[in-house]
């Protein structure tokens, strides 16, 4: 197929910036550039119809660290790195919360906690000294004084089974990721920002003054500069980034009657995350039974993962309940040895914000602000 005149003219029109990924990073990205400059072209390129990494594949958490992984964050990375991914992703929750209202994206500051069972909060020595640790260090972050307090006693009026400690953290939410995604590519396309779907890029090459990207729709794509927003699968246009795919799956049960859950909820230093969607539950994780079955991009589920999901929603969230799993899907996360994303230009006029360690819904607003800056720099 030929391109026409008119294509050529509008759609596939030369701009300032072109930005692959049309996750939360490339659109948050979008979003700074044309606020910083509204004069700039943008176009976002995605290969997916919509959006098809982790954006809207996630479990909807506005969260920015339970306490053992802020502690092994602090122990592996050191207190100023920890502190600099809270601050991050706390100013990134309070970014969605300005742009959009709660409603349009089922916002709620509806609490987060962190479960333990007996023997897990056996094996953690001084979690009671962690908490007031990470509640003097993040307060000039959170404006707190307890950011997190034991809530043991709710573990009951949360329906909760088998569990013995309960941390509460009562500056945590959850959204809805398919609305919210929705509503900031609606907002960009509002500011002038051109969306071109189901084209993905295969390379590019710095032409002249310009950088050239190649296609496999072979549709001829010029910008004056580049910015890759593919968190996960960035290593198929920059293989030398420090970045391994990290699938995680999820599902979610029919709707329960007097359903008591009602928050977020982090288990197993994170590997487990499940939440009430309505009076429904959503649960995910389990990618530790798995390490290397999901090192992977394939945005598939598998028996093994799904079936320790299903184990563990009848030992610890719904036994002796009737209910059915409705929903199954997966969604790819970026990981590397190093938490901190990567925000660079990786070469004369291409840049990258990739590696988002499973933090993207938070982080992104504040890497849009960066990238914004570094663009124009
Ligand atoms: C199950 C699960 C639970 C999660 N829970 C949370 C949470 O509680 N809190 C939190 O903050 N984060 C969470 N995350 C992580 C968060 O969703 C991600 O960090 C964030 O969505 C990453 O956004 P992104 O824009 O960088 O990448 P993505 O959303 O993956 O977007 C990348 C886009 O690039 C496109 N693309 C890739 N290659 C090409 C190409 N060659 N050409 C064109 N387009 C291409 C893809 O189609 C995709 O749309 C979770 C993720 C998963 C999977």
């Amino acid at each position: 197929m030929q391109i026409s005149i008119w294509e050529k003219e509008s759609f596939y029109a030369p701009k300032d910036v072109i930005i692959v990924g049309s996750g939360l990073v490339g659109l948050w990205c979008a979003w700074h550039l044309k606020k910083k400059d509204p004069g700039l072209s943008v176009a976002i390129v995605d290969r997916g119809i919509i959006p098809t990494g982790a954006s809207t594949r996630n479990a909807g958490f506005a969260c920015f660290g339970s306490v053992t992984e802020l502690a092994e964050d602090a122990a592996r990375f050191g207190d100023d790195n920890m502190l600099q991914l809270v601050e991050m992703r706390y100013k990134g929750l309070q970014y969605i919360r300005k742009v959009f209202n709660a409603a349009t994206i089922d916002f709620d500051l509806c609490g987060g906690y962190e479960l333990f069972t007996e023997k897990e909060a056996a094996q953690i020595s001084g979690l009671e000294y962690e908490i007031e640790r990470l509640n003097t260090l993040l307060s000039p972050i959170t404006g707190e004084k307890k950011t997190f307090k034991q809530a043991n006693e709710k573990i009951a009026s949360l329906g909760l089974h088998n569990i013995t400690h309960l941390i509460e953290n009562k500056l945590e939410g959850y959204l809805h990721s398919g609305k919210l995604c929705q509503s900031l590519l609606q907002l960009v396309q509002s500011m002038g920002v051109t969306v071109l779907n189901a084209i993905e890029i295969s390379g590019f090459e710095k032409r002249g003054d310009h950088i050239e990207l190649y296609t496999n729709q072979f549709i001829p794509l010029h910008a004056g500069k580049l910015l890759i927003c593919t968190n996960a699968f960035a290593r198929q246009l920059l293989p030398s980034l420090d970045i391994v795919p990290a699938r995680g799956q999820v599902l979610v049960t029919s709707p329960i009657e007097n359903l008591p859950l009602k928050g977020t909820f982090h288990f197993d230093a994170g590997y487990y995350y499940f939440r009430n969607l309505g009076n429904r539950v959503l649960l995910g994780g389990a990618r530790n039974k798995a390490f290397e079955e999901e090192t992977t991009t394939e945005l598939t589920t598998t028996n093994t993962i799904q079936q320790e999901l299903e184990q563990f929603l009848s030992t610890y969230i719904l036994p002796g309940y009737s209910y059915e799993i409705t929903d199954r899907w997966s969604g790819i996360m970026g990981m590397g040895n190093e938490k901190l994303p990567i925000v660079k230009e990786v070469s004369p006029q291409v840049f990258c914000a990739v590696r988002m360690s499973g933090m993207g819904v938070a982080l992104a607003p504040v890497i849009g602000e960066e990238i914004a800056k570094l663009l124009s720099s």
